[in-house]
């Protein structure tokens, strides 16, 4: 999608109820109801549970069914929005002491190649600092 479309979404959308980009239902946020307690099924009872020497690692949910679709349609169908609600999730479930206890933090970004970020047009790693 370029530039001049998603320019004439998001206008429109000030106007018309936006759609939810997993399943085309009507949507008041990144996503319709259903896809966010789809999403929300996803999330890992202990996130923490790979907190393991020598490479101690924090994941929110498994990688499969919505979240895999939501990750999917946020590199490779413009919605880098469905990665707010993500977000929040992860650093609530961090907050809440489901992580590593007392461990320090260390958010690594995945390089992304120029060809890759021209193709998609935005890279998320660059929000994150
Ligand atoms: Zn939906």
């Amino acid at each position: 999608m370029g530039n001049w479309t998603d320019t004439l979404k998001r206008f429109l959308n000030l106007f018309l109820k936006s759609h939810c980009p997993l399943c085309q239902r009507p949507a008041e946020g990144e996503l319709c109801r259903y896809c966010h307690r789809q999403l929300q099924r996803c999330q890992l009872a202990n996130p923490g549970q790979l907190w393991q020497y020598p490479m101690p690692v924090f994941v929110w949910g498994a990688y499969s069914g919505t979240l895999k679709r939501a990750i999917a349609a946020i590199k490779y169908e413009n919605h880098p929005e469905l990665a707010r609600p993500l977000g929040h999730w992860l650093g609530d479930a961090w907050r809440n002491g489901k992580g590593a206890a007392g461990g320090n933090l260390t958010v690594v970004p995945i390089p992304l190649h120029a060809a890759k970020l021209k193709k998609r047009g935005f890279n998320l790693s660059p929000d994150l600092f």
